[in-house]
């Protein structure tokens, strides 16, 4: 097992803080993710500031992966009672959608709609992924558990394909029950549930698909390969882009389809800079990566079985 050498990356967070065209905002913002010391040289009107690295308190509690068989992979009554849930509940939104279009004799609406849920849904599952990976600790209310997986994910991305289905989608199953069963109760809007059932399916099912983005093709379902090759499904080499330095982009994980843009136009690092700003929290990507960032190659007998 080896951990790629923190020296690696040792001036990231000079790098890596957003470019801000107000230079006082800038070296606000830097001393507050590295600590400086300031030397004199023989011209005294020559500064030298060479940056300190603070490491963020740990994230993962775990030194070591979790085993093949590890509990903490496996499926429970509880995952798998919230997974039925979750698909009850969107697979209700969705009848609502077909009589309620049936009867209406309407098509093309709640196709759109479809369209914009599914959309949306890579959306939602960037912003979602960028929030917990960059934001919060274990203790955080309600999402601390989230927090914890995702950074044990960056540290041991493997053992995502050894989750069991329910295991992985229990999370995303849940909310989903809580936000969409509500709307099954009291709407009955063909092209509101169209939008409504293909959007939290594609949000609860993304954790698979970002299973499968962690698959080898050769072991893939020839289908999930194909729609990953296509774009419907988010691709193995975009979100391996995901977990490699400077661990920052590439967060959508339902299509991919919003990554090229929220990347190249720096709407999270914008975000990032607006929260800084206006509460004073800083992400976790504008610091040097901690050992939670970065990946553990997995032993050869934690690959040896499947
Ligand atoms: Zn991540
Ligand atoms: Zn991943």
């Amino acid at each position: 097992m080896s951990i790629l050498p923190q020296k690696m990356y040792p001036i990231r967070s000079l790098h890596h803080v957003p470019k801000c065209r107000h230079p006082c905002l800038h070296a606000h913002v830097m001393s507050s993710s590295v600590t400086t010391s300031t030397k004199l040289r023989s011209n005294p009107n020559q500064q030298i500031i060479e940056p300190r690295l603070v490491t963020p308190p740990p994230l993962v509690k775990e030194t070591s992966p979790p085993l093949l068989n590890d509990p903490s992979l496996q499926s429970t009554w509880t995952h798998r009672a919230w997974l039925a849930s979750g698909c009850t509940t969107v697979f209700i939104s969705l009848a609502k959608c077909i009589a309620g279009a049936t009867n209406s004799h309407i098509g093309l609406q709640p196709m759109l709609a479809a369209s914009l849920g599914y959309i949306l849904a890579d959306l939602g599952s960037g912003v979602y992924h960028w929030g917990i990976d960059n934001y919060g600790d274990p203790s955080t209310p309600i999402f601390g558990a989230q927090i914890e997986a995702f950074q044990g994910h960056h540290k041991w991305p493997w053992t995502i394909t050894r989750r069991q289905f329910a295991n992985n989608l229990h999370a995303l199953a849940r909310a989903t029950t809580f936000v969409v069963l509500p709307i099954d109760l009291i709407c009955n809007d063909a092209i509101v549930h169209a939008f409504v059932s293909v959007c939290s399916g594609c949000i609860m099912f993304s954790q698979q698909y970002h299973a499968w983005a962690h698959g080898t093709k050769s072991r893939l379902p020839p289908l999930v390969v194909a729609l990953q090759d296509m774009g419907v499904l988010v691709s193995r080499s975009q979100h391996a882009t995901h977990h490699r330095p400077p661990y920052n982009n590439n967060y959508c994980i339902v299509s991919g389809v919003w990554n090229e843009f929220l990347d190249k136009h720096r709407v999270f690092e914008a975000l990032e800079m607006v929260l800084y700003f206006k509460l004073g929290v800083r992400p976790r990507s504008w610091s040097e990566p901690s050992s939670e960032w970065i990946e553990e190659n997995a032993t050869p007998a934690q690959v040896l079985v499947h």
